[in-house]
């Protein structure tokens, strides 16, 4: 790999609102961090584009050499409904309506997620810690915070001291908000007998005696405050200051400013360098939600089983859909948009096999190298995915012009435009070839050659009516015939 595709590779921190080189603090190592789902439904397709957005992010390290620790957590106990500090678990209340233990919808929902990543193609992270799983390490936590006086106890939970730590810390400097403003505009009063002020936040919380999921503490039986798990889990795994925190944009605030006053709090130490947030997906211009009625699952996506969508779409016309956006911005989902993906993809996979096929004519580079430069230097740029597709679709112009005779380009180009696809398409942007988009694909060829074999049946008993709706039936799925003197051959509309 050549010194040029190494770097340097800018991100856009959100801590600073600036486009920051990414230098890691002990190359070639990387220690990243996302937040990961909380296992009480199934997932819908926002949390997709998130888990997405740092595959993407995970893929482009190890792809400029990183060795890249990446731990990803699944939150299985202390997220409460309304993401505030009273009230069900979102666990424990689901455990309840479907009459399970609470570890068995943390079990199926896991099992859920797990298998929507693969759907997708999303790597698996090196480490995917649980929140039950590091009870310890998260009580410790709670223990520094209060040795340091930024906790205090009241009634058998514990509190994070807001007010006082905003006194000699930055509070609110990676959302935006000042302490004041906060103050005045925080009305909700919920945990207001024990809490010293409405900002302050629960980093473990009194269990009363019908809650499911609860265990010993110094302050009784008890379980962890939300945002603690992930300043725990981190912290352990890679260190108490460690490279890239990412998350979807919504976590911002309280959650990851909660775990950055948590950390400085208990250690002393700003834990992120660098702070990624990936942007939302919207329905038809609204937010996607469960409670907007367009929230829908991947399943439904795939199958066309929901009343907005006019059909099915293949999960990689979904990753490609996705990516052809930049992370950072929102996303609207339309059939229009996937449709178009669903075109443009077919066009990129028809190129990455033509590409195997093409034949060097002289020595012309034709342009390949600016064009390998220009897809490193996009994806340098924060990720810039969308920029870097358009690229793609230059080569598939030129690998298209080389297949039909109307460009001659050298073997050192070919090489490297076969490299250049393998590379982007596949290790980067994370697709792959599905039956339906894979030109070359031996099952489809075959079945198609039973096709016209029982055309060409038809035919020879005169019964052109039969032939002719053999040959329009294909024509609907996208399959064209040629006749030809060497007989029939097909290839996509
Ligand atoms: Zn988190």
């Amino acid at each position: 790999m050549s010194e040029l595709k190494k770097g340097p590779f800018w991100i856009t921190n959100t801590l600073t609102r600036k486009k920051e080189e990414f230098i890691p603090q002990a190359p070639p190592h990387v220690g990243l961090y996302v937040c990961g789902p909380t296992v009480y439904s199934d997932v819908h397709l926002g949390n997709v584009r998130t888990f997405t957005t740092f595959d993407l992010l995970y893929r482009w390290l190890l792809h400029l050499g990183y060795k890249v620790r990446y731990v990803r957590n699944i939150t299985d106990v202390g997220h409460l409904v309304g993401d505030i500090d009273e009230g069900e678990d979102k666990i424990a209340k689901r455990a309840r309506l479907e009459q399970l233990e609470p570890m068995e919808i943390v079990q199926k929902y896991t099992n859920g997620f797990h298998d929507v990543m693969r759907l997708f193609n999303v790597l698996s992270p090196s480490i995917e810690p649980t929140a039950t799983g590091h009870l310890i390490e998260q009580i410790d936590m709670v223990k520094r915070i209060i040795d340091h006086g930024y906790g205090y106890e009241a009634n058998g939970s514990v509190y994070f001291d807001v007010p006082k730590f905003a006194e000699k810390h930055a509070y609110g400097e990676l959302s935006g908000r000042k302490i004041d403003e906060l103050m005045t505009n925080t009305r909700d009063t919920e945990g207001m007998d024990e809490k010293r002020s409405p900002l302050d936040f629960a980093i473990w919380k009194k269990a009363d005696p019908i809650h499911l999921m609860k265990w010993p503490s110094p302050w009784g039986e008890g379980f962890p405050g939300w945002h603690l798990e992930c300043s725990a889990m981190s912290t352990k795994y890679l260190g108490l200051t460690f490279d890239i925190h990412g998350g979807g944009m919504d976590l911002k605030f309280p959650h990851h400013e909660c775990e950055i006053a948590q950390s400085i709090a208990a250690d002393g130490q700003a834990p992120v360098r660098y702070w990624m947030h990936g942007n939302m997906l919207t329905v038809n211009g609204r937010k996607m939600a469960k409670s907007e009625g367009n929230g829908f699952t991947p399943e439904e996506l795939v199958t066309g089983n929901h009343k907005l969508l006019d059909r099915g779409y293949s999960p990689m016309t979904v990753r490609f859909f996705m990516l052809q956006c930049h992370y950072a911005s929102t996303l609207d989902f339309s059939n229009a948009a996937l449709q178009a993906a669903e075109k443009g993809l077919e066009r990129l996979m028809a190129a990455v096999n033509t590409v195997q096929k093409l034949k060097p004519s002289g020595s012309d580079d034709g342009g390949t190298v600016e064009l390998e430069q220009r897809c490193y230097a996009a994806m340098n740029d924060d990720l810039n995915s969308p920029v870097m597709i358009a690229e793609l679709f230059e080569g598939v112009r030129l690998i298209n012009s080389v297949n039909d005779g109307k460009i001659a380009i050298g073997e050192g180009a070919i090489a490297r435009l076969k490299h250049l696809f393998h590379a982007m398409v596949f290790e980067v942007l994370g697709l792959q070839q599905e039956t339906a988009a894979a030109g070359d694909d031996t099952a489809l060829d075959g079945l198609v050659k039973v096709f016209i074999q029982m055309r060409a049946d038809a035919k020879a008993k005169k019964d052109f009516a039969a032939s002719d709706r053999l040959r329009d039936q294909l024509l609907a799925l996208g399959i064209v015939l040629k006749d030809t003197k060497e007989g029939t051959t097909w290839e996509r509309a």
